[in-house]
């Protein structure tokens, strides 16, 4: 199954990536992960996708094209895959459909979790991240067991620094402005399954089970 995640900053696009990516064993393929990533190794991508991240802007297309082009060539990605993070933009958009041509394949569904800005704002405010494995938890919605600790590994939980209030704003903003005209674009192809996200974790999880199933454009 070959499938994009779309949705404001903080709909629960990683969240619900991971449980896709888990039941049909396919990659999730987040470019904000993969952006981290690279910062982390301090690579000439991650060191020049710093400054954007960090003020809430995009990264240049041509950087984040280059670097979804190479993932999904990837072996791995035969199978199916979920993209979280990406496209943000119709180039972006446009730029996908291009690659997914050359690989002689297409998109199966454009799944957008629909969510409103209030709920967003809460969600990010309270994000957790494992520093060691990346899991993600909420302090109210996905509390850990332990204050600060993952379940899963038992690393350290931090907040991401562009999770703070300005910063917050201006996705928002770049999201209404740029993103939100992809919705119209996927729809328009007949790919988009819109989801209400303003319910807990495991409810959306299963709308987005229940969808897929019906949904599903079929080859
Ligand atoms: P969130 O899921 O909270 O919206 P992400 O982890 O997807 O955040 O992205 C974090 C940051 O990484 C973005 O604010 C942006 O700077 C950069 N980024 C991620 N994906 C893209 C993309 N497709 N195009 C441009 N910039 C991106
Ligand atoms: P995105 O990848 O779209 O930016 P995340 O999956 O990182 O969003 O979710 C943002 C935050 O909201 C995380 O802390 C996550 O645990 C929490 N969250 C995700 N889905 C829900 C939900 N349906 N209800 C409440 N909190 C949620
Ligand atoms: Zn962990």
């Amino acid at each position: 199954m070959k499938t994009v995640l779309l949705g404001p900053p903080g709909a629960g696009k990683g969240t619900q990536a991971e449980h896709i990516a888990r039941k049909y064993e396919i990659p999730h393929i987040s470019t904000g992960d993969m952006l981290r990533q690279a910062t982390k190794n301090q690579t000439p991508v991650g060191l020049e996708a710093a400054g954007y991240i960090d003020k809430g802007e995009l990264v240049p297309d041509d950087v984040i094209v280059r670097m979804v082009k190479e993932r999904l060539g990837r072996p791995d990605c035969r199978k199916g895959f979920i993209l979280d993070g990406f496209p943000r933009n119709l180039q972006q958009g446009k730029a996908l459909a291009h690659t997914l041509d050359e690989l002689g394949t297409d998109l199966d569904a454009v799944v957008y979790i629909n969510v409103p800005e209030h709920d967003v704002i809460d969600r990010l405010s309270g994000r957790q991240t494992c520093r060691n494995c990346g899991e993600g938890y909420h302090v109210k919605y996905m509390p850990p067991k332990n204050k600060g600790v993952c379940d899963k590994c038992g690393g350290q939980l931090y907040q991401r620094t562009d999770d703070n209030a300005q910063t917050i704003k201006n996705r928002l903003e770049i999201y209404r402005q740029q993103t939100a005209d992809l919705i119209s674009y996927y729809d328009s192809i007949n790919l988009l399954v819109e989801i209400a996200g303003d319910k807990t974790i495991d409810e959306v999880t299963k709308e987005i089970d229940a969808r897929l199933r019906t949904d599903l454009r079929q080859p």
